[in-house]
């Protein structure tokens, strides 16, 4: 993942300061600027199951891309570059790894009936495999085609989220900007591997980087005491930082 997004920020060097100048100066650690830098609040869970972002070759330069606050919570992150003529072999590695059982998250109704899943299998801890999953981090028109050019991801199940999910997901995304999905997707595969209390913290993580996100936006400071701060506070068993 570091590697990953040290790769293309080398690329993208020259259009982020195309577009900041001096003064759209990041923090590298979470990409905000250095007043509303969260990495004080940086939590880490340690968590069964695994996440493999397979990114639009575009999506990494964004700094708004939630697929940095994943890897920043879940150790087991991985990230990838999608293109249609080449597949990674360390992506190709990981998908034949024992360890893992692999489920593409896509929504199952494009997808063959017999191949849908609602349910992680191998949530209970004592399974013999953790479970990996692999989120599309792109937009819709980009995830659908990367799912249906995508062989090596045929043989596994598709875990489709229920309707009842997807609309708590998009109650909560209505009030972001976009780029705000990918985390949250993230967080209820969580929930469904077993692993509330991950859910919980990566979701109010990213609660509070939106809130210092849009704050930056509007050159407002961000309220360190504020609700979504409570929240991870509470979600890792703490009190908010004074
Ligand atoms: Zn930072």
């Amino acid at each position: 993942m570091a590697r990953l997004r040290t790769a293309r920020l080398a690329r993208s060097a020259k259009p982020f300061l195309a577009r900041g100048g001096p003064r759209g100066e990041r923090c590298p650690g979470c990409r905000l600027v250095p007043s509303h830098c969260v990495c004080s609040l940086h939590p880490v869970v340690p968590t069964r199951a695994g996440v493999c972002l397979l990114m639009a070759d575009i999506e990494p330069l964004k700094p708004s891309n939630t697929g940095w606050l994943i890897a920043d919570v879940v150790p087991d992150t991985l990230a990838f570059g999608w293109a249609r003529t080449e597949v990674d072999p360390a992506l190709l590695a990981l998908l034949a790894d024992p360890q893992w059982q692999p489920y593409v998250v896509f929504p199952g109704e494009f997808v063959a009936p017999e191949r849908v899943v609602t349910e992680v299998a191998c949530a209970d801890a004592s399974a013999a495999k953790r479970p990996l999953f692999i989120l599309l981090d792109a937009t819709w028109p980009e995830a659908r085609k990367m799912f249906r050019k995508s062989p090596y991801l045929d043989r596994f199940p598709v875990l489709s989220l229920q309707p009842e999910q997807i609309s708590r997901y998009q109650l909560r995304r209505s009030r972001r900007d976009d780029h705000f999905c990918t985390a949250e997707v993230a967080g209820l595969c969580l929930d469904l591997a077993g692993e509330p209390q991950a859910a919980q913290v990566l979701q109010t993580y990213l609660d509070v980087f939106t809130h210092h996100y849009l704050q930056a936006k509007h050159q407002l400071p961000p309220d360190w005491q504020g609700e979504a701060h409570q929240r991870l506070a509470q979600a890792l068993g703490r009190t908010a930082r004074a």
